[in-house]
This record gives C-alpha cells, sequence and structure tokens, in this order.
C-alpha cells in the first residue's frame, strides 16, 4: 500500500509542478512520519522515500535509533528550548522556528557540536488554525536577530494552513508565504500537506509534507 500511495503522490507532485512550469526535481517530498511505525518508516525508504518529517523531539529519537542516517529527517512539529540539544543532534532542517529564545537555544547546542543547523522560519500566515508560528509583521526582526548568530543558518520560511477539505482555501496563504519569501531573499518554502500539497507546490513550495496519503490505508 505504502508503495502504491508514495507512487501516486509522486505522480501528483510532477503534474503540479508541470502544471506551473515548474521542475518537479524542485519540489522535495517529507513524508510525514508521525503516525507511522518503524517498519512502515522502513517501507517507505524501501520504496525510494528519502527524507522523513516528525513532529516530536521524543518520538524521533527512537525512531532515529532503528533508522539512523539512512534517511534525512526533518522537524516539522513545535520545538521547546529544553529539547534543542535532541534536536540539533538528530534534524537536517528544524522547519519550526518561530522566537528569537528558541534560535539561541538552537544556536547555542549546534555551536557545541560544531554544526550549522539549518531552520525555516514558521510563519502563521492565517492567524488561525494553529498557535505557533510568528505573524508576517514579526519575520522581519526574526531574521535580523537569526542572522547574528552564527551557528543557524535560515534558508526559507515553513507554514501550516488551517484544516480544510477545499484544497483552494489554502492558496491564499501559500502566495503570501511566498511573498515573504521572495521579500526577504529566502529560497525554501515549507508547505502544502495531504489536503493541499497539489496547490501548494502551484505557489512554489519547495518542500511538501505529506503524511496521511502515504501511511494511511
Ligand atoms: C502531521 C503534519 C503534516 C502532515 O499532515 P498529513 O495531513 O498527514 O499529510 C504536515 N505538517 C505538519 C506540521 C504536521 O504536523
Amino acid at each position: 500500500m505504502i508503495n502504491v500511495n508514495l507512487t501516486a503522490v509522486k505522480d501528483n507532485i510532477r503534474t503540479a509542478a508541470v502544471k506551473t512550469g515548474r521542475d518537479p526535481g524542485s519540489v522535495r517530498l517529507i513524508c510525514v512520519t508521525k503516525e507511522a511505525t518503524t517498519n512502515q518508516m522502513f517501507d517507505a525508504l524501501s520504496y525510494g522515500a528519502t527524507e522523513l518529517g516528525e513532529n516530536k523531539v521524543q518520538d524521533t529519537l527512537l525512531k532515529f535509533r532503528a533508522i539512523g542516517n539512512k534517511a534525512v529527517w526533518h522537524l516539522i512539529g513545535h520545538l521547546q528550548t529544553n529539547k534543542a540539544k535532541d534536536a540539533v543532534s538528530v534534524f537536517s532542517l528544524i522547519h519550526s522556528v518561530d522566537s528569537v529564545k528558541l534560535a539561541k537555544a538552537i544556536n547555542k547546542e549546534a555551536e557545541k557540536v560544531s554544526k550549522i543547523q539549518d531552520v525555516l522560519i514558521e510563519v502563521n500566515v492565517s492567524g488561525e488554525g494553529t498557535k505557533f508560528g510568528i505573524s508576517p509583521d514579526e519575520l522581519e526582526n526574526l531574521l535580523m536577530s537569526v542572522k547574528e548568530l552564527q551557528n543557524i543558518h535560515c534558508i526559507g520560511l515553513m507554514t501550516v494552513t488551517p484544516l480544510t477539505d477545499a484544497p483552494e482555501n489554502s492558496r491564499g496563504y501559500f502566495r503570501k508565504l511566498k511573498e515573504l519569501a521572495v521579500q526577504f531573499g529566502l529560497k525554501e518554502l515549507s508547505m502544502g500537506m495531504t489536503q493541499d500539497y497539489q496547490v501548494a507546490i502551484e505557489e512554489g513550495a519547495t518542500m511538501v509534507r505529506v503524511g496521511r496519503a502515504i501511511f494511511s490505508s
């Protein structure tokens, strides 16, 4: 089933990219495994998945022990400062930086292990649906603070859109995130999940975070 699902998602990614004149290779699929078992994750990797997204550090540590560096790990959920050390030890990209305090905590732990930690800033463009993420008018200040930190590198923006069963409802939010990325010269855009990843790609997503479409049968 995972094989079939993964193929379908990849086909949809290709279609959405081609539809808007984009190179399908410019969109990375992050398989969201927060509800998947380690066995399912190994399955996905054997069928060609390479990047895994988790939203809790604690859960990831257990899975990481089994899977290790056979995958590229993304933290897509909220991060507490006291988990920064573990997060830095596992994740290639932390999608959810939304405060100076958190950025500093990550920077400090990254410095200890001589890592430059790539991060995204989470922006709550909809103003609803999630209590995490900064508002768009706080972005400039946070970016300036992050720039002063030596061991953390902000490469783009992330957003979580409100739950919907109509993908078009998300389009305006994706467009807004893209505008902010352009305004601040940021390349990566992590946006779109099972409910709306095709629309996100049409609006410029460089990473989509898809869970249910792959792992629920
Ligand atoms: C769970 C989750 C996803 C994936 O959602 P699906 O509906 O399973 O595709 C994407 N992003 C975040 C932040 C999540 O927590």
